[in-house]
């Protein structure tokens, strides 16, 4: 009972100096007041001691609410807590349980965020130690192969040398890309945005796949709208998205034709890249920009796909405040679109 009085009063002797003040004050109003000397000697006592009950009924409520913020506190730090309306304090406390409630989210939602970030730190790591795998493997093989006793075989030793030459291009395309998002993510990459000549910018891509196309069999349409059409954007990037969307729409089609389609717009210029060839199923199609994702994945090694190109080409676009749009009829065909500004 003492020591609890003791310690109540302990805690509001930090109102100590207002308590002085408020005791001077009726102090000298008894003195003014009251004439008679035997009498404002035993009120001024009595006032001593209901001021010393006020203190300790002041401190024994401090330490209650500072008791409760406490206890809320540690089960937080303990992990008590689900949500944040499990949270509560008294009345008087409504503010403060209200930023308590608030940082409680805040944190909630920070370590969720972390999680995720670490769960996509890993899988990442796990699907570039994989794709990196298949090449350094069938490299090896065909090394191992030939060096016991298949390089004096002219029946195939140019055969798997071919074929090793194969997984090292594929090597050295993952490990560029590799190095592309990383630099992206990581805002490493500077872009450079400048005017420059839309058609001619085309027109030199469109060339270097001519080669490939004719091989395929396939038709590479363009028909630039009019000369001199002017876009703002990063060329060198711009350049990646167009080798990347041509490149794609030629491995994915079997039959057909790649047209590159532009639309003049009032204060933009709308690029299509149509085919004709395999198309996205549409549970697909909201995947395909993600990391590694390939419908089918059979095919994407084989004609040499990293399956990050796609991942590059949608941050290009987005650090260009713009947006890849995709339309896909399986069986029949693909478009991807996305606007430049003029
Ligand atoms: P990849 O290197 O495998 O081509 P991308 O990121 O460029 O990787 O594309 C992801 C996946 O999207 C591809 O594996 C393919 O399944 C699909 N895809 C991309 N472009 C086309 C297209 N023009 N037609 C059909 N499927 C496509």
């Amino acid at each position: 009972m003492w020591n609890e009085i003791k310690s109540n009063i302990t805690s509001a002797l930090v109102y100590f100096r207002e308590f002085i003040l408020f005791l001077i004050l009726v102090v000298l109003t008894i003195f003014l007041l009251v004439d008679n000397t035997s009498l404002s000697i035993p009120l001024i006592f009595l006032l001593l001691v209901v001021g010393i009950i006020i203190l300790n009924l002041i401190g024994r409520r401090r330490i209650k609410e500072i008791n409760e913020i406490k206890e809320i506190i540690s089960s937080i730090r303990q992990n008590k807590f689900e949500s944040s309306t499990e949270i509560f304090l008294s009345k008087y406390l409504d503010k403060l349980e209200n930023e308590i409630k608030q940082m409680f989210e805040k944190t909630k939602s920070d370590i969720e965020y972390l999680e995720r970030l670490q769960k996509m730190r890993s899988q990442f790591l796990a699907n570039v130690s994989h794709e990196l795998r298949t090449p350094i493997f069938a490299i090896q093989g065909y090394i191992e192969t030939l060096l016991n006793g298949a390089l004096n075989d002219p029946k195939v030793n140019k055969h798997f040398l071919e074929k090793a030459e194969h997984h090292t291009v594929n090597l050295s395309n993952l490990l560029n890309d590799l190095i592309d998002i990383s630099m992206i993510e990581s805002g490493e990459m500077r872009m450079s945005y400048r005017y420059f000549d839309i058609s001619d910018f085309i027109k030199n891509i469109v060339n270097e796949f001519s080669l490939i196309a004719e091989e395929k069999n396939i038709q590479i349409i363009f028909n630039p709208p009019n000369t001199g059409l002017q876009v703002f954007g990063d060329k060198e990037r711009l350049r990646q998205v167009f080798v990347n969307l041509i490149q794609n729409a030629i491995k994915y089609t079997d039959e057909g034709n790649v047209e590159i389609l532009l639309e003049e717009e009032k204060k933009s210029v709308n690029i299509n890249v149509i085919d004709t060839g395999i198309g996205i199923p549409q549970e697909d199609i909201d995947r395909i920009f993600e990391r590694f994702y390939r419908v089918d994945k059979a095919r994407s090694k084989a004609v040499g796909g990293t399956g990050l190109g796609l991942a590059i080409v949608k941050h290009i676009i987005d650090a260009h405040s713009s947006k890849i749009i995709v339309e896909s009829v399986y069986g029949k065909g693909s478009r991807f679109s996305f606007k430049l500004k003029k």
